[in-house]
């Protein structure tokens, strides 16, 4: 079995992703349904162990992107509602046993799913997609109206959801373009409940839609990155927000101590040079785990309650660091990549903001290498 004894580890602090959600809740409101969104293995926190929790906590849906996440969901005993933002054809099957509920945005796969559901004796609850200004999936707005006409003739569906995504909400300059977004959606629903059709689920928001744009609340939200506190880069600066805190944090511990004198080079590249007669540690994390190759020369860790920088590049499975200023270093010290020690913090998001990305990307990024650590 992978990873019994290299130590690398994530810990998975579960009792935060429970306060972010009530912390969220009270901040949005009580008055509207709360899907959480545990695609891409939860943002890479493990799937299964945080919709336990979260449904747990009161979650009323489950977001995932593919039905292959929803079963594994369903084979853990989870009971609530499951919504897959994506399915393809010939899995019509595995949607509908496992009582999964697809978003549609083409009629293909909406005649796909009647007829399976038609087959087994079943009326189908899907949701639709409305592209309102994304262009990316979802059934554009201005061709709304036909798509929903065509929709009537599907006897086996039942239409249990609207829903749009937002392409900007986190830019308030962009509140112009949020705001179109908004009334198109609205627009749409009106088109939808007057072809007779009677949604009980109408959402927009992602997390900072949620957050930031009260007009998208609906009456449901899709919450992801705020649940594993993943804030810092998604949520609008300046603007009120619900207190998070983050629920992932990285680990290693020093594998190999030494001296390195004046003068000399470190790793792939030879990209540092030693300034002054060095120790050098090697810890048990590369680009393959998930640690970006972006942070060579530029990332820090916390060892011991100090920073310590990535000296040269991070390689596959190794990154070196310079920890000459570090007291009391030992093989065996405990390294946190990510997490927090007295006043010392490092967050997903300034590994994001030091590589380019977003939080998110750095999370999801994670590798099955890194053994998870649930802890409560
Ligand atoms: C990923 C996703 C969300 C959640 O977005 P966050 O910014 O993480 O809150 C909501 N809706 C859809 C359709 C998504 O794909």
């Amino acid at each position: 079995m992978l990873n019994e004894s290299r130590p690398t580890w994530a810990e998975i602090h579960l009792d935060k992703l429970g306060f972010n959600f009530q912390s969220a809740k009270s901040f949005i409101g009580n008055d509207i349904r709360y899907m959480a969104v545990v695609k891409a293995d939860a943002y890479g926190h493990g799937a299964i162990k945080c919709a336990e929790r979260l449904e747990q906590e009161g979650a009323d849906w489950f977001g995932v992107a593919l039905p292959e996440e929803g079963v594994e969901l369903r084979k853990n005993g989870i009971k609530k509602p499951i919504l897959s933002f994506g399915f393809y054809e010939g899995q019509e099957p595995l949607v509908l046993e496992n009582r999964l509920t697809p978003v549609i945005f083409r009629l293909e796969l909406a005649k796909k799913i009647d007829r399976a559901a038609k087959e087994r004796g079943l009326t189908a609850d899907v949701h639709i997609k409305v592209d309102t200004g994304m262009n990316r999936v979802g059934v554009r707005c201005d061709e709304f109206k036909d798509f929903v006409e065509k929709l009537k003739e599907f006897r086996h569906l039942r239409v249990d959801g609207i829903m749009t995504h937002f392409a900007n909400a986190d830019d308030l300059a962009q509140n112009e373009f949020t705001n179109l977004q908004i009334k198109r959606f609205n627009e749409s629903v009106e088109i939808l409940r007057e072809k007779g059709f009677q949604p009980n689920f109408v959402d927009l928001a992602n997390s900072p839609g949620a957050v930031a744009h009260p007009a998208s609340r609906g009456n449901m939200v899709r919450l992801g990155g705020i649940l594993y506190g993943l804030g810092g880069d998604v949520l609008p600066e300046n603007i009120e927000k619900p207190e998070l805190k983050a629920v992932m944090s990285l680990h290693s511990k020093i594998a190999l101590l030494k001296k390195v004198p004046k003068g000399e080079t470190l790793g792939y590249s030879r990209t540092f040079l030693t300034e002054r007669n060095s120790l050098i540690a090697t810890i048990p994390i590369g680009y393959h785990d998930g640690y970006p190759r972006g942070l060579s020369n530029c990332g820090k860790v916390i060892i011991n309650k100090s920073l310590a920088p990535v000296a040269g590049r991070v390689s596959m499975d190794w990154t070196i660091l310079d920890v000459t200023d570090v007291k009391n270093v030992k093989v065996g010290d405990e390294v946190i990549l990510i997490g927090e020690c007295g006043d010392l913090s490092i967050k997903a998001e300034d590994l994001a903001r030091q590589t380019k990305t977003i939080s998110y990307e750095i999370t999801c990024g994670l590798n099955q290498r890194v053994r998870k650590v649930y802890r409560d």
